[in-house]
């Protein structure tokens, strides 16, 4: 089983509006609301593509509620962890052919809960063979919250798989233990070593050769519609993909840390791990809902994708 992991899981809500106007008030139609976040989009392409998923993170309040019979009414097991707080709200505003959001930091995690998150995870991890963080930390959990996690499941001999950035993703990759897999993008990518990475074999090879990751098995560098650049152990691979119809690329990086942990928690080869990330995130990316992908189109999606050893 994968145990998928959101810390600051949100309610997605979108507002398709013909214009914006300020200052005055605007009248939405169409609202939808979903139970969103980076690690419940990686949820939903997981059940979709037949994995046997359990969803897990913090939730609170009538929001966390409202999160967790979203994810019951799809068919999603969960076990999530109580806090206090409440579970917060993201709002998109779609106008023009433009998306102005609206996200709120979320809740204050006290010591306590922090505490508490750890043994409900402790016990958890137990059934699981892999697992998938995703995301923000939410505030009151230190940088290293990340890290503790992967030492508790490296103490079970679990397997974890981790996209995030900024401070959370630094002091995860400081720890002893390495997480099996990263997934930064490019931007990301050039966030963590503090320079600009150009998206050439020779800048990308040179970037991941950085001493930042050692010890990390796979490191898989997401580039849109130029697919990926890979690493694992010694090997750089150069993945290829076919141009698509691109209805909503919005959540594409976590549909393909979806394939990849599902790929490698069936052992498959390099080749096919790669080719199976890609495919789900092309496939969220012709989709208009976050997190949906159609698994009819797959075959022909992977058998266009061409990996190189580079
Ligand atoms: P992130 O959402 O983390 O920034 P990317 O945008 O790189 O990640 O998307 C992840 C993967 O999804 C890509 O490597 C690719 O396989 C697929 N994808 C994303 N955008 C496109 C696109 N415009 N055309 C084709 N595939 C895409």
């Amino acid at each position: 089983m994968i145990i998928s992991i959101t810390m600051n899981p949100s309610i997605d809500i979108s507002y398709p509006l013909e214009t914006l106007h300020l200052d005055t008030v605007n009248r939405v139609i169409n609202v939808t609301k979903t139970a969103g976040g980076k690690g419940l989009n990686v949820t939903r392409v997981l059940h979709q593509s037949g994995a046997d998923i359990l969803a897990s993170g913090l939730v609170g309040g009538h929001f966390g509620a409202f999160i967790q019979e979203k994810l019951s009414s799809e068919g999603i097991c969960h076990h999530f962890f109580m806090i206090e707080g409440e579970t917060r709200n993201c709002i998109a505003i779609l106008h023009q052919g433009k998306q102005t959001e609206i996200l709120e930091q979320g809740p204050s995690i006290t010591n306590d809960e922090a505490k508490g998150f750890l043994s409900h995870f402790d016990q958890m991890i137990e059934q699981a063979s892999m697992l998938t963080f995703s995301g923000s930390l939410p505030a009151g959990l230190p940088d290293d919250y990340y890290k503790d996690m992967i030492d508790l499941c490296h103490k079970k001999h679990k397997l974890v798989v981790l996209d995030c950035s900024g401070r959370a993703l630094q002091n995860a990759l400081k720890g002893q233990i390495k997480p099996l897999l990263i997934k930064p993008n490019r931007e990301e990518l050039a966030a963590l070593l503090g320079r600009n990475v150009k998206n050439t074999i020779t800048d990308l090879k040179e970037a991941l050769m950085s001493p930042l990751f050692d010890g990390i098995e796979w490191v898989v560098v997401s580039l849109g519609a130029d697919g990926v650049f890979a690493k694992h152990y010694d090997t750089f691979y150069q993945v290829k993909i076919p141009p698509i119809e691109v209805v909503n690329p919005v959540g594409s990086g976590d549909a393909m840390l979806a394939g990849l942990a599902q790929a490698l928690d069936y052992k498959q080869s390099d080749e096919k791990v790669l080719k199976h990330g890609n495919v789900l995130g092309m496939l969220n990316a012709q989709e208009k809902v976050t997190g949906q992908v159609n698994m009819q189109n797959y075959r022909v999606l992977f058998d266009q994708i061409q990996i190189k050893k580079v």
